[in-house]
């Protein structure tokens, strides 16, 4: 059953049964098995209550994103970059973000990206710009950038060579 609400700068109409019974059976594509992912749904729980009981009052489950990853990590804290998705119409939005709770903001979106195979039609989305604490306990491993790994392989090596070179020049000869 629909029903319309405002929720800060926007007016949405949403399925909270729906949502709800989408996000209790997730597909095989819906979750993802990389370190920033695991470490997004293993500090999901203990978002602030604000943030929680924003998703559950749409259906959705903090714990599940569609989608998530990292814009930056600076001192334990990665700022995450995603997508959630209900079953809903946007009425209205303004393009600001709306804030939840200090370090956790959103925004509802009707344009459409890693949309779990489990949602049919009539869905929206909600992007979220959250600031989460590295809560694993082994270190994140920094991703190669891509330029180094698969455009340019030989740039990697070349400058382990070099730092080779100038910290163990003997060794370097050989
Ligand atoms: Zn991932």
């Amino acid at each position: 059953m629909m029903q319309q609400r405002q929720i800060g700068n926007a007016v949405i109409e949403f399925d909270r049964a729906a949502t709800q019974a989408a996000y209790s059976n997730p597909g095989e594509d819906w979750l993802c098995s990389c370190q920033d992912c695991l470490n997004y749904y293993a500090a999901a729980p203990n978002f602030p209550t604000e943030v929680i009981a924003f998703f559950d009052e749409l259906g959705m489950n903090v714990t599940k994103p569609s989608e998530v990853y990292d814009c930056s990590f600076q001192n334990d804290l990665l700022q995450y970059c995603g997508f959630y998705h209900l079953y809903g119409n946007i009425k209205y939005t303004e393009s600001s973000k709306l804030q939840l709770a200090d370090g956790f903001e959103c925004r509802f979106s009707s344009s459409l990206a890693c949309v779990p195979s489990t949602f049919s039609n009539n869905r929206i989305q909600l992007n979220i710009y959250f600031t989460v604490p590295w809560v694993l306990d082994e270190p994140r491993q920094e991703p190669i950038p891509i330029i180094l790994s698969k455009t340019k392989p030989n740039i990697l090596q070349k400058l382990l060579n070099k730092i080779r070179e100038k910290r163990f020049p003997k060794a370097a000869q050989k």
